[in-house]
């Protein structure tokens, strides 16, 4: 008999498998080239829209520089994303309604930093 008891042991084993399969799977699901320092990015992303959220900016800058020098060391590309989502000239996280103002143009996206004041243009995809 087994430390959870005869009867338990199955239903153990079964919730082992299915964590191990379950990793497996979200192993399967990264693509390519990605790996530990992409997350972490993504994770920062999260922090740096969550502070920007609680109205903490410079907060925010930390996650979004870290998330740079992060790409940087590993040359990974920061997904456009989140390079879309931050000040090129100060950092700053750029959501929209707090932290930035976005038009629509003709042919082009512009986002203009409201802690700074600059403005970035993308060209306008769908
Ligand atoms: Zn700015």
């Amino acid at each position: 008999m087994g430390f959870f008891g005869a009867g338990l042991e199955p239903v153990v084993s079964h919730l082992a498998d299915t964590t191990r399969v379950r990793n497996a799977f979200d192993a399967a699901r990264i693509p390519l080239g990605m790996g530990i320092p992409a997350e972490r990015i993504d994770r920062l992303q999260d922090l740096a829209r969550e502070a920007t959220a609680e109205g903490d900016i410079d907060r925010a800058r930390e996650y979004v520089r870290l998330a740079r020098r992060i790409g940087e060391r590993h040359r990974i590309s920061l997904q456009r994303r989140f390079r879309r989502f931050s000040c090129d000239d100060c950092d700053a996280y750029l959501r929209p309604g707090a932290t930035a103002r976005v038009r629509l143009r003709s042919g082009h996206v512009a986002i203009r930093c409201l802690a700074c004041g600059a403005t970035a243009r993308y060209p306008y995809e769908g």
